[in-house]
């Protein structure tokens, strides 16, 4: 068998209309896996490519558990098992300490932590009767290197790698599996496209984002939404059966330090 075969098997994809988790959703769906995407955002234009991949598309914001608790309890429901909680609904935020408003603030951890720790909590009883399973968290390189301008988006994701190890270790014993990724800078995902389109010249700060990138620059581009699909589909695939706790770093060398100085 394949070592990425998913047939068989249920997974959920929050955050899943659009740019990574729309990738991940398509990935997992073209291996096998009977897909349930959540989005606060009803894509009609994903209609026919969704329908002839039998990938389900329903409303759900994550902030709103009762929501994210149907989503997840409807997906096991419906297939009769869960065996893949992919979630990865996010929001940025950019902005100093003293420009954030304690609505800002809830907004971005209740949507990239709290919500990324209920989803887990809501899973974990359906992974387990699956006799195990994985989860994996959308984290960014912001979630291994904090970044001067986004502090509050940095520190969710911070804490999103924290989430990934604890509840990795916590769930060993029952077989469930914790992983993220960390990308950026990803290309035509909605964070990105309305990110560049507030800058002045939308091409020069297209431009000044892939030359914090080491690899980015090199190559002369953005990570693709696909690529980090196939990180996800790597660590929800048997191909990952003793890998937990990590965080995939998927941003060209981003988090690693201070890149060489342009040419
Ligand atoms: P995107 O905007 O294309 O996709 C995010 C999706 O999440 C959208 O469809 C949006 O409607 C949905 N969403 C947002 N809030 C939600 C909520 N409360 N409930 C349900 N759905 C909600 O952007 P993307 O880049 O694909 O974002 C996916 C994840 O990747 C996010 O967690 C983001 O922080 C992370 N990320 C993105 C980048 C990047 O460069 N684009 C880099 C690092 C990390």
């Amino acid at each position: 068998m394949p070592v990425h075969e998913l047939a068989g098997r249920t997974a959920v994809v929050t955050g899943g209309a659009n740019g990574i988790g729309r990738a991940t959703a398509i990935r997992l769906a073209r291996c096998g896996a009977r897909v349930f995407v959540g989005d606060r955002v009803f894509r009609s234009e994903n209609d026919s490519l969704f329908r002839e991949l039998q990938i389900a598309q329903s409303e759900c914001d994550v902030c709103q558990l009762p929501q994210l608790q149907r989503l997840i309890d409807g997906a096991a429901d419906l297939t009769g098992r869960l065996d893949i909680l992919v979630s990865n609904a996010g929001i940025t935020l950019v902005g100093q300490a003293d420009e954030i408003t304690e609505q800002q603030w809830d907004a971005c951890l209740d949507t990239n932590l709290k919500a990324a720790f209920f989803a887990a909590s809501y899973a974990v009883p359906h992974l387990r009767r699956a006799g195990g399973g994985a989860i994996v968290y959308t984290a960014s390189n912001a979630g291994l290197l904090p970044r001067a301008h986004d502090p509050v988006y940095s520190i969710s994701k911070l804490a999103l790698v924290g989430l990934t190890r604890s509840l990795g270790l916590s769930h060993s014993v029952d077989r469930i599996r914790v992983n993220c990724v960390c990308p950026g800078p990803v290309s035509g995902t909605g964070i990105m496209t309305d990110d560049l389109a507030q800058a002045a010249d939308p091409e020069a700060a297209a431009r000044r984002v892939i030359a914090a990138s080491p690899i980015a620059r090199a190559l002369g581009r953005m990570v693709t939404p696909e690529e980090v699909a196939d990180a996800i589909l790597y660590l929800v695939s048997d191909a990952a059966m003793l890998v937990t706790g990590t965080a995939i770093a998927i941003d060209g060398g981003k988090s690693l330090g201070v890149p060489p100085v342009a040419s």
